[in-house]
C-alpha cells in the first residue's frame, strides 16, 4: 500500500493503515511540508458544521485530540462566532443537529458576547453569536508528527524528496514512476515544481518504479495532478488563503479560542501575538503562494478588527503567509474508493486538520476490511457528484 502525499491527511492514513498491520509506504516531495497546506493553516478545530458526516468526523477527531492533548498542543477554548442578520438564522438552524451529535453549542445575544469577551466592545451589526466550548486550536505540525511517529513505530515508512510523476493502475497492481532528487529542494525550486504540472525543472536525481497492490491519493491541493495521471475526473480547485501575525501590546486574547467576526475576519491568540486571517470571496483559483504582506493587513485585516474592537487601533503587522485550500464543488472532502486499487482522501476544503484523524481511520478501515466501521465516510465518496447528493458546507475555517 502506497500513500501519495504525507501531509496531515496522508500521515493520518498511514497511521491508520499501520495500526491495521498494512505497513504502508508514504511518499512526498517534501516531508518537511514547506508548501503543504498542513504547514500553512490556522490550527482551528471545530465540529459546528451543517452536515452530519462533517460533524461526526470532526467530533471524533476532537475526541482523539483530547486524549493526546499535551502531545499535539490542543487548546480547547472554544469557537466564538459572530453573525449578522443574514447568517444568524442559518447558524441557529443547524444547532439541533450539532447537539444531537453530542457537540455542545449555545446561542448568545450581542450583550452576552460582550460579557464573555469584553474586548469586543463595538456590537454594531451583530445579530447573535454561537459559542462551542469543545472546539479549539491545535498545533497542526505536532499533530502530523504524532501521526507519523505512531505510523513509523508500527512499521510504516516515509520516503522524502520523491515525486510521483506517472501512475498506471492495472488489474492486479499499481505501478508508480517516481523521481527522487539528490538534494533537498531550495524554497524557490519547490515553488517552481509545485506550481507547475510535473517535476518542473532539471535537477539531479533518479527515476525509479514502485509497485503496490493499491494506492491512496492524499496529495492535498495537488491531487488533481494524480487524478490526471489516472485518467480520473478531477473535482478539486486550489485556492490561495492568507493569514498574518499581528502585534497588539494592549490586548491579550490568551483566554479565548478562535473568534470569527461578522465581517469574515478570524483571529486567535498565537504565542505573544495574534494570528488573523481573511478569505476574500473573489480569490481566483490557482497555485499561488505569494503573500500580499502589509497591504493585506492594512486593507483586509486591520479595518475589520478595529471596527469590532477599540483596543485593536494600534495593531501592527509582523509577518504572514499564503497557503492553499483544496476546494471541492460542495466544499466537503472527497474520501473513498476512486477506482479499482485507487483510494483517495483530499479536497478537505479548509477542514483537513480538524477531520484528519477520523478520515484516516475511516479510510484505513475501508482498505483493510472492505467496509467502513467506526466512522462512516460513505457520504464523501466521489460518486455523490454523479448522484447529485452533494454535502454542502459554507466555505470558512
Ligand atoms: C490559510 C489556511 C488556513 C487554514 N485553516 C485551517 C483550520 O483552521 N483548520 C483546518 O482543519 N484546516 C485548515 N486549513 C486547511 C488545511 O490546512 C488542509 O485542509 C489540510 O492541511 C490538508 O492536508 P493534506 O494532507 O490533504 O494536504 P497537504 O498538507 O497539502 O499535503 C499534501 C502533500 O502531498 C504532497 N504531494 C502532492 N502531490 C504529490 C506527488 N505527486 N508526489 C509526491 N508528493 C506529493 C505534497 O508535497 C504535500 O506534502 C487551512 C488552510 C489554509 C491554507
Amino acid at each position: 500500500m502506497i500513500v501519495i502525499g504525507a501531509g496531515i491527511v496522508g500521515s493520518s492514513v498511514a497511521m491508520g493503515l499501520a495500526e491495521r498491520g498494512l505497513k504502508p509506504l508514504a511518499v512526498d516531495i517534501d516531508l518537511s511540508g514547506r508548501l503543504s497546506s498542513s504547514e500553512k493553516n490556522a490550527g482551528g478545530m471545530r465540529a459546528t458544521w451543517w452536515q452530519r458526516v462533517n460533524i461526526e468526523l470532526c467530533r471524533a477527531s476532537i475526541e482523539y485530540c483530547q486524549r493526546v492533548r499535551d502531545e499535539v498542543g490542543f487548546r480547547q477554548q472554544g469557537y466564538l462566532w459572530l453573525y449578522d442578520d443574514a447568517t444568524f438564522a442559518q447558524a441557529v438552524e443547524h444547532i439541533p443537529l450539532q447537539r444531537e451529535l453530542g457537540h455542545p453549542i449555545e446561542a448568545l445575544t450581542p450583550a452576552e458576547v460582550n460579557r464573555r469577551v469584553p474586548e469586543i466592545d463595538k456590537l454594531d451589526g451583530i445579530a447573535g453569536a454561537t459559542f462551542s466550548p469543545a472546539d479549539g486550536l491545535i498545533n497542526p505540525n505536532l499533530l502530523k508528527e504524532h501521526y507519523r511517529a505512531r505510523a513509523l513505530k508500527l512499521g510504516a515508512q516515509f520516503l522524502d524528496r520523491t515525486y510521483v510523476v506517472a501512475l498506471d493502475a492495472g488489474a492486479s497492481e499499481v505501478r508508480l514512476q517516481c523521481w527522487q532528487s539528490d538534494e533537498p529542494h531550495t524554497d524557490e525550486g519547490l515553488v517552481r515544481m509545485m506550481t507547475q504540472d510535473g517535476s518542473g525543472e532539471a535537477e539531479t536525481g533518479r527515476v525509479f518504479e514502485l509497485v503496490a497492490d493499491s494506492i491512496v491519493v492524499a496529495g492535498g491541493a495537488w491531487s488533481p495532478a494524480a487524478m490526471k495521471l489516472l485518467n480520473l475526473r478531477n473535482w478539486t480547485q486550489p485556492i490561495r488563503r492568507q493569514v498574518c501575525i499581528v502585534d497588539n501590546r494592549v490586548t491579550n486574547l490568551a483566554n479565548y479560542g478562535m473568534i470569527v467576526d461578522t465581517s469574515g475576519v478570524y483571529f486567535h491568540h498565537e504565542g505573544a501575538h495574534i494570528l488573523a486571517g481573511y478569505s476574500p470571496p473573489d480569490e481566483p483559483p490557482g497555485y499561488h503562494f505569494n503573500y500580499d504582506g502589509e497591504p493585506f493587513f492594512l486593507n483586509e485585516i486591520w479595518p475589520r478588527m478595529f471596527a469590532r474592537m477599540t483596543s485593536m487601533e494600534r495593531l501592527r503587522h509582523i509577518t504572514g503567509w499564503a497557503g492553499l485550500y483544496e476546494v471541492s464543488p460542495d466544499r466537503s472532502a472527497i474520501v473513498g474508493l476512486a477506482a479499482p486499487r485507487v483510494y483517495e482522501a483530499h479536497s478537505f476544503s479548509g477542514r483537513g486538520v480538524m477531520q484528519s484523524y477520523a478520515a484516516g481511520q475511516a479510510l484505513a478501515d475501508l482498505i483493510a476490511n472492505g467496509k467502513y466501521s467506526a466512522f462512516d465516510a460513505s457520504a464523501l465518496s466521489r460518486d455523490r457528484f454523479a448522484r447529485n447528493e452533494q454535502v454542502w458546507e459554507e466555505l470558512h475555517i
